[in-house]
């Protein structure tokens, strides 16, 4: 299998925007276990500008452009440091890829971006894809890497896009504020009643929340890519998911659309 995996900067980071070690160590664990097993896996990892707020000490998540950009810089060093350093414990080679709204839009931008990631697969490598937030702006930016997490699976034609957040999945209301909430096990339709479940904003360092969440499942079920929205606390739940466990919440593909 093809496997976008996307982890957000609640499950990367503390509460502090410093590094969750046990946890990214863990999701490192599983994600270089399912690529032996003969998976490929692309991530697309968030956590640039929580991570640089917190190596520079900022007291939250910086809102001026200016700080945004210089966090993102300092924090995509160390993400990728991070990850070059655990991954290559286990045999295996990451790559970056860094790019903004404009390079989706223009189409000979995206194919450069579609081919890179393909032969960066052939090679045996696992691209890792963020922003490129220290050079995006409000008119080129893609804004959340939920959305950016279903572009790239629907670019490289990926079997399945799985979003790891710090939620189980989505719920028929806010599980924080209603005890009746109840967790949706599959969505086979993104209806208005679906799209009226997605809550409020993310977490202190993040971007998303439920709602780019819906958004990327629109674009990636449309392109007839599965979707699972799962938390990701316990790296197990990727072993799950690919063990065909019911695990968070799955947006099934669009059968009418051929891949
Ligand atoms: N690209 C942002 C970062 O690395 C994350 C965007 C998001 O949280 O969705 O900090």
């Amino acid at each position: 299998m093809r496997i976008v995996i996307k982890i957000g900067t609640s499950t990367l980071a503390h509460k502090s925007g410093l590094l969750n070690i046990r946890r990214v160590e863990g999701l490192v664990k599983a994600m270089s276990d399912l690529k032996n097993a003969g998976n490929e896996i692309i991530l697309v990892s968030s956590g640039a500008i929580g991570m640089g707020a917190g190596k520079l000490s900022l007291a939250d998540k910086p809102s001026d452009i200016p700080t945004k950009q210089a966090a993102a810089a300092v924090g995509q060093c160390e993400l990728m440091y991070t990850y070059d350093k655990l991954f290559s414990e286990y045999n295996h080679t990451v790559a970056q890829i860094l790019i903004t709204g404009e390079d989706i839009e223009h189409s000979a931008r995206r194919s450069n971006f579609e081919n890179t990631v393909r032969r960066l697969l052939e090679l045996g490598a696992l691209p890792i894809i963020n922003e490129n937030d220290s050079i995006a702006t409000d008119e080129i930016v893609i804004g959340d890497n939920d959305t950016l997490g279903a572009i790239a699976a629907t670019a490289v034609n990926a079997d399945l896009l799985i979003l790891l957040s710090d939620i189980d999945g989505l719920y028929t209301a806010d599980p924080h504020k209603d005890k009746n909430a109840v967790l949706l096990e599959c969505v086979d339709e993104i209806t208005p009643e679906i799209e009226g479940m997605t809550g409020g904003a993310g977490s202190r360092f993040g971007t998303g929340g439920m709602a780019t969440k819906i958004k990327a499942a629109k674009i990636a079920v449309n392109a007839g890519i599965d979707m699972i929205i799962a938390n990701g606390k316990d790296p197990a739940v990727l072993y799950e998911i690919l063990e065909g466990k019911n695990v968070g919440t799955r947006f099934t593909a669009r059968k009418d659309d051929i891949k």
